[in-house]
């Protein structure tokens, strides 16, 4: 079956009921025959919901989808991205270990790698979106992961994640990528050699901004030890969530059809508008990396990156003048979100940090939403003009 029947077909068995649409399971345990069920269950001997930390019908199906969306054979699913994250690196990764990652990762992601990880004297180094020739120089004898996303927040740099996936199999090193700036429907990095593959389902994948969720998906052997780490500290999915994200999965495709479709028509118009500087979004042809995003992602996702003219000052006035779309944080959602990460989400780095991941005075970051596309343009245009 192709994509879309896949996120819509892909459904639990039907209960005595009949349900068309699978019902929801709020049950947080499950019941045994007798004693031999019950020690059989315990000892894995048997595939079935034993507790809803471990397992739920709901999150089954949604992990279900996941997988054959990604390619993959396993996966888990968790209340958060973050915590499909970290409990990624948990399971993964042993006291002195190495971690190599891209700088241009999501906040609390670099958080963790440098604030958190170091407990457990776990190091990272850093290497450019751009610049993956240096990579090899960076892998030492305890280097086990290789972690990167791509299209780069909130640059839309691209990643070519063939090229790292190479460098990762040649010295047997975990390829992990963040997928969610594209969605299982743009791009499957498990194709390009990826090993395993995370998502905020928080993002594009409920689109619609009402619950948080993540998921890891990858091979039976690396999966199962993150859900054995998963099962016993306890950060699973709820099931109201897992139901509203697989629902969320069945219009996943016209959704992001048609946010890529806006994102492109409001990319062309900023390009041509006197107060910008510059446009980047993967699918304009003067996008640095044009080439590679067309060979590795089917559209360019809903992200646009755009330069105010001005600097600093110009980029908090546009954001201050904005009316309709959103002032948030989040991206991926039914409404156009606007953030200015040089004076909100990125104030308290230091210059010369935020220019290292490309984050200039004016730049702007648009999450481009299913409204209707002239009144998104027209409520950049005032606020720019
Ligand atoms: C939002 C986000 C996360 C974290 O997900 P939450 O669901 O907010 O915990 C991780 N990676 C990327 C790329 C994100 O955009």
């Amino acid at each position: 079956m192709n994509f879309e029947t896949q996120a819509i077909r892909i459904q639990n068995e039907k209960s005595q009921y009949l349900e068309h649409s699978t019902p929801l399971y709020l049950t947080s345990g499950y019941v045994f025959d007798d004693a031999e069920d019950m020690r059989a269950s315990f000892a894995d001997e048997k595939d079935r919901n034993i507790y809803s930390r471990y397992s739920n019908p709901n999150t089954s199906e949604f992990i279900n989808k996941i997988c054959k969306l990604e390619g993959a054979a396993s996966g888990f699913a968790f209340a958060s991205g973050m915590s499909a994250v970290f409990s990624t690196f948990g399971a993964l990764l042993n006291t002195g270990d190495h971690v190599i990652s891209c700088n241009s990762v999501f906040g609390s992601t670099q958080s963790l790698l440098n604030n958190v990880l170091p407990k457990w004297n776990i190091s990272t180094s850093y290497f450019n979106i751009t610049g993956i020739d240096k990579v090899e120089g960076l892998i030492t004898g305890q280097t086990k992961i290789i972690y990167a996303e791509s299209p780069a927040n909130p640059t839309t740099d691209i990643l070519d994640l063939e090229a790292l996936a190479k460098i990762a199999k040649k010295h047997n090193i975990l390829l992990v990528i963040d997928n969610c700036f594209a969605s299982p429907y743009l791009q499957q990095p498990i194709k390009w050699g990826a090993d395993i593959v995370i998502h905020s389902a928080t993002k594009l994948i409920d689109g619609q901004g009402r619950v948080l969720g993540g998921v890891v998906v990858g091979p039976e052997q690396l999966i199962n030890k993150i859900y054995l780490f998963s099962r016993i500290t306890g950060p699973a999915l709820s099931p109201f969530n897992a139901w509203v994200l697989s629902k969320s999965l069945e219009t996943l495709a016209v959704r992001v059809d048609k946010h890529c479709d806006n994102a492109i028509k409001v990319a062309q118009f900023l390009e041509q508008h006197p107060k910008v500087n510059f446009v980047k979004y993967p699918f304009l042809k003067s996008h640095p990396q044009y080439e590679l995003a067309k060979k590795q992602m089917k559209a360019g996702g809903c992200i646009v990156a755009f330069e105010v003219k001005g600097g600093l000052d110009a980029g908090r006035n546009f954001f201050n003048t904005i009316k309709m779309c959103s002032l948030s944080a989040n991206l991926g959602d039914t409404r156009t979100i606007v953030t200015h990460p040089a004076s909100t989400t990125h104030a308290k780095l230091k210059e010369e940090e935020r220019l290292a991941t490309g984050i200039t005075d004016g730049l702007v970051r648009v999450s481009v939403g299913l409204e209707n596309v002239d009144d998104i343009i027209s409520d950049l245009n005032q606020a720019l003009n």
